[in-house]
């Protein structure tokens, strides 16, 4: 076997499609958040302001943060030094665990390495302490939970994105005794879209089932103090089960779910995936506690950053881009294929100092490829009007089909 052959045919093969990825070399720079400086491959560098981060309030460069990183770091040293149970337990992830309890008003919370881990390891092991469990799974879900559903071995029923009529046959179509739990997100990151989260509850309500929502892209960013849509719709009481991760809104790293008492016990000695891995280091366990204090009491940034993707639409509306219609702070643009979203990245990088990254299948269906905006409150009137200008030219020049202008 040609290993080296097998291993190149499946990289021309996404190459061919146009859907290659190349992971712009970042240095973001502290202070001067949403800038950075870009390394291109020919050595040289270029100042660019970044439109696609996730790190959405800029908390990554929060000086709160930075301190509490400062101190812990001075205070204990680098790593956790073990796994949660082997001596990696420290003041630090306790305290940010009670955090994140008192955060969702739940009873207690569990910290994993990432988001994606908390997801996979929780749904996959909820299968091994509720013997029997159908899950519930809306179709557009994120990679991470799709795969803790197929590790968990277990029944699940996929129902069309946020269709309550479609999971509520599925659900009246199984067995009335066996255990159930939904699975689904709030906002959806890639359209925008956030689902009904309390007509979910009623039909979990109505056939017994658990409810498992992944607010990953609304924790710190909805709600009075920042606990996500469950939160800002005045229903988060009613959830069982919250999963956020530290690594997007929070500016930090890590993932985790709040629950019961009883729930959030089950997993710390059940799921695999909690138990054999070294913790994170307490530097960002600190970093994620000031993060997710400091949001609690800032509401003005959430309010900041709601204006400013309402702004970003409206603008790209006027000049007939065609932004999806997003009912949050994500501000996706159709392009349609690969080739040209790759190709109006490139450009709009190179000539414009403007950084999006193309996003492509697998990430969203074919023909649906887009590019994905995220301002921050600290992008502000003249960055959007270097990239306002810079998307009308290239929709222009690269002769993208348009909407028709809005007033
Ligand atoms: C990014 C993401 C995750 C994974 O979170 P990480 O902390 O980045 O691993 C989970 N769910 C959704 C919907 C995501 O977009």
């Amino acid at each position: 076997m040609d290993y080296s052959a097998a291993f190149q045919a499946a990289v021309d093969t996404v190459r061919s499609e146009g859907r290659y990825r190349v992971f712009a070399n970042l240095k973001r720079k502290n202070g001067d958040f949403p800038r950075a400086t870009w390394a291109k491959e020919d050595g040289t560098e270029q100042d660019v302001v970044v439109w696609c981060s996730n790190d959405y309030l800029g908390q990554g460069q929060n000086p709160v943060v930075l301190e509490a990183m400062h101190t812990a770091i001075d205070e204990t040293g680098s790593g956790s030094g073990g796994t949660r149970n082997i001596s990696g337990t420290t003041w630090y992830h306790n305290e940010l665990e009670a955090e994140l309890a008192d955060l969702h008003g739940k009873e207690a919370a569990l910290v994993f390495t990432s988001g994606y881990v908390a997801n996979d390891a929780t749904l996959s092991t909820l299968y091994k302490v509720l013997p029997g469990l159908i899950i519930f799974s809306d179709a557009f879900n994120h990679n991470s939970m799709i795969t803790g559903i197929r590790n968990g071995g277990g029944q699940k029923h996929v129902y069309r994105h946020n269709d309550l009529e479609h999971l509520e046959e599925l659900l009246k179509a199984a067995p009335v005794n066996a255990p159930k739990l939904i699975a689904f997100e709030s906002v959806y990151s890639m359209d925008g879209d956030i689902s009904d989260i309390a007509g979910t509850i009623a039909l979990a309500k109505k056939y017994s089932a658990l409810t498992y929502i992944d607010e990953v892209h609304a924790v710190g960013l909805y709600g009075e103090r920042g606990a996500g849509v469950a939160e800002r719709d005045g229903v988060m009481d009613q959830i069982d089960i919250i999963e956020g991760t530290l690594g997007k809104a929070f500016g930090m790293m890590g993932g985790y779910v709040a629950g019961s008492a009883a729930f959030v016990d089950a997993m710390r000695l059940w799921a695999p995936g909690f138990i054999f891995t070294t913790s994170l280091p307490p530097t960002v366990m600190a970093g994620a506690t000031a993060s997710v204090r400091y949001l609690k009491e800032h509401n003005e940034r959430r309010v900041a950053h709601q204006e400013r993707a309402q702004t970003l639409m409206r603008r790209f509306r006027e000049c007939g881009i065609p932004v999806l219609p997003s009912v949050s702070h994500i501000v996706p643009v159709l392009v349609g294929d690969a080739k040209h979203c790759k190709m109006i990245s490139d450009m709009l990088l190179n000539d414009f100092g403007i950084y999006v990254q193309p996003i492509n299948y697998p990430t969203v269906p074919k023909g649906t490829e887009r590019l994905r905006f995220t301002p921050s409150p600290d992008h502000d009137d003249a960055m959007m009007d270097a990239l306002v200008e810079a998307m009308d030219k290239l929709w222009a020049h690269c002769n993208v089909a348009r909407m028709p202008a809005v007033a």
